[in-house]
């Protein structure tokens, strides 16, 4: 072999590793920001799952309530109908003692009625009958006198008498005629109450169907969330894993980041809301003007420059945000925005301006929210801020 050959081959093979290096280095960059990216879209997944649950559970205390006014109703409606059933039953027993009363007037009637045929015939056979035949068999006109006002009492007597008994059941005919009326009207005021308690007891089945569907929902919901947090937490040790593997061996410390402020004219003395990870407060709030221009606190690459919608298309959590990775195994998030200025894989200089303050998402009025990530997780800001 020549000089020039032994030359060649070691210029092909140093090729050949510069090539082999630079693609696993561009293989890694990828994954890694692969990953993050993924990340983050399961977290927005997450926050959306938990955010369908809370509105499933307030559905379904909702409708547990409807549920409580709706028995409640139904027991009303209960006990109105037990009121009027009493009413009937009461009414009933009345009508019966009515009928027993006019059974008993009509027996009356009968046996006076009776008892007064009987005495005119036996008056007839006795040749007493007529007014001619008592004329006739009178002896003269006092004897005539005397039989005939027997007679026309008498008959007066058993009239009146059949007159009244006749009356009496009328009356009670009339008042139970009435106590009839009066029962029906109940009966249609009963069958009202229990035409709006079924009703009631309708819609209170369609309420606990409504409910247990939630229910099964919410089960699908939380199924689905315990899912996301596998992936999530999959990837993080993946992330774990490259980070290892990184160029960047050590994060370098919050003194020597050289972070300038994401205001203008801001320090950490202008912090309005702190670090409260454990509240899930991940970051450090500024309130200040709307517009107020939002500054990249270190060099770096946008890695995410977007907003987070619900299906709504209403603004939820971060809003607009950002997200630069300062190739220093630090990355700062920035959120709330009205605007942002910059899109995702740019490079951003010290100080550029990113954004303007707005208060997008999950916010109640005009701040900056900030935060400090390592390998992903936020750490306190306020040791990076000047
Ligand atoms: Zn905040």
């Amino acid at each position: 072999m020549n000089i020039g050959k032994i030359r060649r081959i070691i210029y092909i093979s140093i090729m050949i590793l510069i090539i082999l290096i630079s693609s696993v280095g561009f293989t890694y960059a990828a994954t890694s920001s692969e990953l993050k990216q993924k990340q983050s879209d399961i977290d927005s997944k997450i926050a959306e799952t938990n955010s369908e649950i809370a509105g499933v559970k307030s559905k379904m205390t909702t409708a547990l309530n409807q549920i409580n006014e709706l028995n409640s109703e139904i027991s009303t409606y209960q006990s109105e109908i037990n009121n009027l059933q009493d009413q009937i039953s009461n009414l009933n027993t009345q009508i019966t003692q009515k009928e027993t009363n006019i059974q008993e007037e009509q027996q009356k009637f009968d046996s006076q009625k009776e008892a007064l045929e009987k005495r005119l015939v036996a008056m007839y056979e006795t040749g007493t009958t007529s007014y001619l035949d008592v004329l006739l068999s009178s002896d003269g006109l006092a004897d005539f006198i005397s039989k005939y006002y027997m007679i026309e009492q008498l008959a007066e007597y058993d009239q009146e008498l059949l007159d009244r008994i006749q009356n009496t059941k009328q009356q009670i005919e009339t008042e139970k005629n009435s106590l009839e009326t009066a029962k029906n009207e109940v009966q249609s005021s009963k069958s009202a109450v229990e035409t709006k308690k079924s009703a009631l007891s309708t819609s209170v089945n369609q309420k606990n169907s409504l409910v247990s569907n939630l229910s099964e929902e919410e089960k699908a919901l939380e199924e689905q969330l315990e899912e996301f947090e596998q992936d999530k937490k999959a990837i993080q040790a993946e992330l774990a894993a490259l980070s290892k593997k990184s160029s960047v061996k050590t994060v370098v410390a919050p003194s020597a980041a050289g972070y300038t402020s994401p205001l203008p004219g801001r320090t950490k003395a202008n912090i309005t809301t702190g670090y409260q990870a454990y509240a899930g407060h991940t970051g450090v709030d500024f309130a200040c003007g709307a517009g107020t221009p939002i500054l990249a606190v270190k060099s770096g690459t946008v890695v995410t420059s977007k907003a987070l919608r619900r299906a709504n298309g209403s603004y939820r959590s971060y809003g607009e945000y950002v997200v630069i990775d300062h190739h220093d195994g630090t990355m700062t998030l920035y959120a709330h925005m009205s605007s942002r200025a910059v899109s995702q894989n740019q490079t951003v200089s010290q100080g550029q301006q990113i954004g303007s303050v707005g208060s997008t998402g999950n916010s109640t009025g005009p701040h900056l929210h900030f935060e400090v990530l390592i390998g992903g997780n936020p750490t306190n800001p306020k040791a990076y801020l000047p």
